[in-house]
């Protein structure tokens, strides 16, 4: 990346973080046996990711793999959670004891019936979890949510993440949102008489914000005194989002003022006591250990439909219902779309694109793992990061500025092997 394209780029919003490397355009289909050796032969400690892809509807900004609940009967529905029971089972006995970190996300968990529900959080049973694991699950703030945090009340979940996006119910209106300010704060109360770990997730950027209701947003969470915070700008680089189109009319806030949005949330939560781990999150009593171990790179058990995965040398993606997903599992098969396997060279990449996620790289841990120093082996990209004001660099790290945090994505982009840049199907098997 040349010093003028750099420049261009920081002119445009920085995107969506990456969580897998490289993009899932450049993967080929790839033999299941093949990851499914590479698991038997990881001992070792994992995370596990479980997608359950039901949403009440399709938010405005939403740009992941989602699935209406309109779209599927309730019948197919439990197929799907059974596919995934099923699919854990492939897993569970090489991992009894040795999960440090669970997500149960999507989608929208509690979309599902309540029966199916519960048959999801049987999944995380089946891995003989430890006190130790954090186990968290993504919820939305709808009115019979009680009904979902009593399930999870008798299982190992022990954090609840509850998708807020905005105190203001006109910004929740015009993003198409099923919920009221009202309901996320019914929701918030209802969760805290079970839970004592809670996230709150807001997004910034979106249509009818303005800074100024952005900072009664920020208010209210501060005075709710939620454990862990996620703040996402909103990004919207492709047609398929809805928002698109308002983006390009100029109706949401721009670059500047979503950075302003940004610094104030970062201004009021530190003050508050929180402390910032990555572009997105705080904390004010324990980090978020899931997103800490994906910085680590830690091999990643991916379960349910386009749920992507990460073990040893190979990054792969599940099949999406429509591809087969369901059937698959059925047939007794490991239910994957596609994947890559990385030769070292793109390993070392794949090391740096996470754990910039952590806002900082400590150069004695690279030397460990790749016998080189990062700052010498990237000495031309680190001069221009630094003189962009996106990093320091000291003896022991490269550390983000909070600039540089805010264009994590571009950093992360930067990174990126040069075959993997042109989009080539480069990489080397
Ligand atoms: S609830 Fe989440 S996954 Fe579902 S449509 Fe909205 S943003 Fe997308």
């Amino acid at each position: 990346m040349d010093k003028r394209f750099l420049q261009e780029a920081l002119k445009e919003e920085p995107g969506i973080m990456s969580f897998a490397y490289p993009h899932a355009r450049s993967w080929e289909p790839i033999n299941p046996k093949i990851i499914e050796e590479r698991w038997r032969n990881s001992a070792g400690d994992a995370i596990l990711y479980i997608h359950s892809p039901y949403c009440f509807s399709k938010c405005g900004y939403c740009g992941f793999y989602s699935v209406p609940l309109s779209s599927d009967s309730r019948t197919a529905q439990d197929q799907t959670v059974r596919s995934i029971l099923k699919e854990a089972k492939r897993y569970a006995d090489y991992f009894k004891g040795k999960i440090k970190a669970v997500d149960i996300g999507g989608g929208t968990p509690n979309a599902l019936a309540p029966a199916a529900f519960a048959l999801l959080t049987d999944v995380i049973e089946l891995f003989k979890l430890d006190n130790t694991c954090e186990s968290s699950v993504e919820l939305y703030p709808v009115s019979d949510i009680d009904d979902y945090l009593e399930i999870c009340e008798y299982t190992r979940i022990n954090r609840v993440s509850i998708g807020i996006q905005d105190f203001n119910d006109e910004v929740l209106r015009v993003c198409t949102r099923k919920h009221t300010t009202s309901d996320a704060l019914n929701a918030y109360d209802l969760t805290r008489r079970r839970f004592g770990n809670i996230n709150l997730d807001l997004m910034l950027g979106l249509p009818r914000q303005t800074l100024k209701s952005w900072e009664k947003t920020i208010d209210i969470l501060l005075e709710l005194h939620p454990e862990n915070a996620t703040i996402n700008p909103f990004s919207c680089r492709h047609k398929g989002i809805s928002l698109y189109k308002a983006r390009q009319n100029g109706e949401l806030p721009s670059l500047p003022q979503m950075i302003e949005m940004w610094d104030l949330a970062r201004q009021k939560l530190s003050n508050a006591g929180y402390t910032q781990t990555s572009r997105s999150n705080f904390f004010r009593t324990k980090p978020n250990a899931y997103e800490a171990l994906i910085a680590d790179s830690a091999p990643r058990i991916a379960l349910g439909p386009k749920a992507v995965g990460l073990v040893s040398d190979i990054t792969y993606m599940n099949e999406q219902l429509d591809q087969g997903y369901n059937r698959s599992v059925r047939k007794r098969n490991l239910p994957i779309f596609s994947g890559l396997i990385l030769d070292e060279e793109e390993q070392m990449h794949s090391w740096i694109v996470y754990k910039l996620l952590s806002m900082k790289i400590p150069r004695a841990e690279f030397q460990q793992k790749f016998g080189r120093d990062i700052v010498n082996e990237f000495s031309e990209l680190v001069y221009m990061l630094n003189e962009e004001g996106l990093i320091t660099t000291t003896d022991d790290e490269i550390v983000l500025t909070p600039r540089g945090v805010y264009y994590t994505s571009l950093l992360q982009r930067c990174f990126f092997s040069e075959p993997v840049k042109a989009m080539k199907a480069g990489v080397r098997k």
